[in-house]
């Protein structure tokens, strides 16, 4: 490994080469640059973070509690069994060391089942789970001003590829730093947006921040594995690939009119939704009438 390009210290991070204190430095200075660049958010709001125990959002909610920020953090407990349980106790432990109030909603209560007791009927989990956590993230962040995530840059090059693949143009849009206002909608923010999946865990480590790096059980099963995979291979031979195609992908959706016309309100629930009735509650009637 060579130096670091800032001092004589050895680097412990390649591409860019930086030692431990100016990585450190590099990483934060371009959440703040994202933060102001893209108007994300001020002192003033009231944020929550929608924390997972993992390496993003922990990243995250340290940087920002640390910059001064109005943060507090938001869980759900899906009820993953062997992996969610883990993750869960080394978020109270971090919140606790770094004075961050914490709330966990979980499917079980809010849902009556556990995201394992509902995919008994053989559904595509991811979708299962992202419907239902969307769901419960926005009602519980209605006393919030904004949600941030920990979705990094290559969390959202692989959603851009995916829509691509799949000819979703309806969401495209959602891969944007932040999201477009909608009434009953909170505002959903990605101060990571820039930063790859390598970068936050080198952050993540070199903090000592104590996070598993264990995966979801059932992400082998999803078709976003094998658009990271084979995004990883690009980047490996064509560096900047990941970064190249966010760049062309924000300047594709500042030419779109944003159309908001198509938001409706759930019959069942009120929540924002497509339809009349949201995905969440089709969803959950679904489960129940399979019992
Ligand atoms: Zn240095
Ligand atoms: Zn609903």
């Amino acid at each position: 490994m060579g130096n670091c390009s800032k001092c004589k210290e050895k680097a412990i991070f390649l591409n860019p080469n930086f030692c431990k204190k100016h990585f450190i430095d590099y990483f934060e200075n371009k959440v703040k640059k994202t933060i102001k660049d893209y108007g994300l958010f001020s002192k003033k709001d009231k944020i929550a973070v929608a924390c997972s125990g993992g390496k993003d959002s922990t990243t995250i909610l340290f940087i920002l509690k640390k910059s001064g920020f109005n943060v507090e953090a938001l869980a759900i407990n899906e009820g993953i069994d062997s992996y969610r349980n883990h993750t869960l106790v080394d978020l109270k432990k971090f919140c606790k060391e770094n004075k961050v109030k914490l709330k966990v909603v979980s499917f079980k209560e809010e849902f009556e089942n556990t995201l394992d007791e509902m995919l008994k009927q053989r559904k595509n989990p991811c979708t299962v789970c992202g419907i239902f956590r969307r769901n419960l993230m926005n009602r519980y962040s209605k006393d919030y001003d904004k949600i941030v995530t920990g979705h990094n840059l290559d969390d959202e090059a692989q959603a851009v590829m995916m829509n691509l693949f799949t000819a979703n143009v309806d969401l495209l849009d959602k891969s944007n730093p932040k999201s477009k206002k909608i009434k009953g909608f909170t505002q959903r923010i990605k101060p990571l947006y820039f930063c790859s999946e390598k970068e936050v865990a080198a952050y993540a480590l070199l903090k000592g921040f104590e996070v598993g790096f264990t995966e979801c059980p059932y992400v082998h099963k999803a078709f976003r594995h094998d658009v990271r995979s084979a995004l990883n291979n690009f980047e490996e031979e064509h560096k900047g690939t990941k970064l190249n195609i966010l760049k062309k992908h924000l300047k594709n959706i500042s030419k779109i009119k944003t159309s908001s016309e198509s938001i409706a309100y759930c019959s069942e629930c009120g929540e924002p939704s497509r339809g009349k009735i949201c995905k969440a509650c089709k969803l959950l009637s679904e489960i129940q009438s399979f019992k």
